[in-house]
């Protein structure tokens, strides 16, 4: 019977593992060898990746890879991607390959705007709290102006504070919904101190604003906290060529692929159980930016699934069309990136990887992860309508399966050899294997 634990962050880092080693893992001594050979070797590194979280005992590695040749608004990159799913990165390459030598992939921001809201509770009506509202509108952004100083120094700050009347969905709630342009950071921690401070001023206001009852001078704020759906926060990535150029294969002409591919997303669009796994594909190529740029991939994946949803119905975050012989490919899909802040300036791979995309802005960021997830996409489509996702897939996943039985390198190599003609599964795999070794 396990025994809860008191003080446990209060422990070292060896008495934390030996804790969970001894009263969670079958064999103690293994468990604390395979923690430590994640450490990291420079103790000082390793000190930094303590201090990332809390209660670290270990590093959880994952691949990095490089998917080079993506030619975006004309301009050459390589993307580093961090991932454990195979196959992600070799179709984002054959993506970059593919549009690369059909003019390569066009990028816009439609736009940069972030979200929070000061949700609170008002025990009075709409006017009278809209005249409250109307008289300290200025002194909301002037009490924070300590805040906003530097941000508005590089042209970003508040940009709008709007009250919204949330009575009708629930009793006395009001909100103060309000937008940000936060330059190169995401912008989580200027935006929650901004809202801190409005709501600060909203409750101090009330105490003497002389239009309100003493029950209506005690504003009780709820909480106060940025949101991740940021519809505003939106960029383009679009791709296109003449039908003619989609010679994709030999199996089917570059018209039906075309066709095809349009069919594949108008389905993905009225079919939500077919557009969660579309999208899922399409989060694989930007999620695996988002990791190696040391970014908040569950920040973007809420927003990315909510704006999906925006109609009501959750529908496909690409689109396709087919117009005057030219096929169009393209995604809009909201991502609230930064290049400073957070991780992005302390984790030498995130560094490192922002100096291979040469050093972009957010906003340049935010366009390189577009073309990430419509390149993951275009892959994923295209094998889906033509050979089927398993043939690629599971040829990948041949080297996963053969690690995980310990395979030698002459086994590997013989290995591959014999599944270039013949179908991978795992009973196969393992097969093959026993057959091998006999
Ligand atoms: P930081 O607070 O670490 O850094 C952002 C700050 O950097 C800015 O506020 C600004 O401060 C300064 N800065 C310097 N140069 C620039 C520039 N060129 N453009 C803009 N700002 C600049 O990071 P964020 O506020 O962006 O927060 C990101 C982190 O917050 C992520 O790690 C995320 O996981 C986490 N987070 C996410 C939440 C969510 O998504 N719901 C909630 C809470 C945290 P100054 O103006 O003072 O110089």
């Amino acid at each position: 019977m396990k025994k809860p634990i008191a003080g446990f962050s209060k422990l070292s880092k060896s008495e934390k593992i030996e804790w969970i080693a001894t009263n969670y893992t079958q064999n103690p001594a293994q468990s604390k060898k395979i923690l430590e050979t994640y450490w990291n070797a420079d103790s000082q590194l390793q000190q930094l990746h303590d201090e990332f979280i809390e209660n670290t005992i270990s590093n959880f590695y994952m691949p990095m890879g490089i998917a080079p040749n993506f030619l975006i608004n004309d301009k050459l990159y390589a993307i580093p991607m961090a991932i454990e799913e195979s196959s992600v990165v070799a179709a984002a390459s054959k993506a970059a390959k593919f549009w690369g030598s059909r003019g390569g992939f066009k990028t816009k921001v439609i736009g940069t705007e972030k979200v929070g809201q000061v949700h609170f509770i008002f025990k009075g009506n709409y006017s009278k709290m809209e005249s409250f509202f109307i008289k300290i509108r200025s002194r909301l952004i002037s009490d924070a102006k300590h805040l906003t100083d530097s941000m508005e120094k590089r042209g970003g700050g508040i940009s709008q504070i709007e009250l919204r009347d949330k009575t009708n969905d629930l009793e006395g709630y009001y909100q103060l919904h309000c937008t940000f342009e936060t330059q190169d950071a995401m912008g989580a921690n200027f935006i929650n101190s901004c809202l801190e401070q409005f709501a600060a001023t909203l409750k101090t206001e009330a105490l003497t604003y002389s239009g309100f009852s003493e029950q209506e001078k005690q504003i009780e704020v709820v909480m106060s906290i940025l949101s991740n759906y940021v519809p505003n926060c939106l960029v383009k990535a679009e791709v296109s060529c003449p039908i003619d150029q989609l010679n994709i294969s030999k199996e089917i002409s570059p018209k039906d692929f075309a066709e095809k591919m349009v069919r594949a997303v108008e389905i993905a669009k009225v079919e939500p159980y077919r557009a969660v796994t579309h999208n899922k594909g399409i989060m694989n190529g930007i999620d695996a930016v988002v990791l190696a740029t040391g970014n908040d991939f569950r920040a973007i994946e809420a927003g990315a699934h909510a704006y999906a949803a925006k109609s009501g119905t959750y529908g496909s975050l690409t689109h396709a069309k087919i117009e005057g012989g030219i096929f169009h490919f393209w995604i809009e899909i909201p991502l609230a990136l930064g290049t400073v802040g957070g991780l992005t300036k302390l984790h030498p791979l995130v560094k490192l990887n922002l100096e291979i995309l040469q050093n972009p802005s957010a906003k340049e960021l935010m366009q390189i992860m577009a073309v990430a997830g419509l390149a993951q996409n275009f892959a994923a489509v295209s094998s889906l309508v033509t050979t089927g996702i398993q043939k690629g897939h599971m040829k990948m996943h041949l080297m996963n399966i053969l690690n995980q039985h310990a395979a030698t390198e002459q086994e590997k190599e013989a290995l591959v050899e014999h599944f270039k003609t013949h179908m991978v599964t795992h009973r196969g795999v393992l097969n093959a294997l026993e057959n091998l070794r006999k």
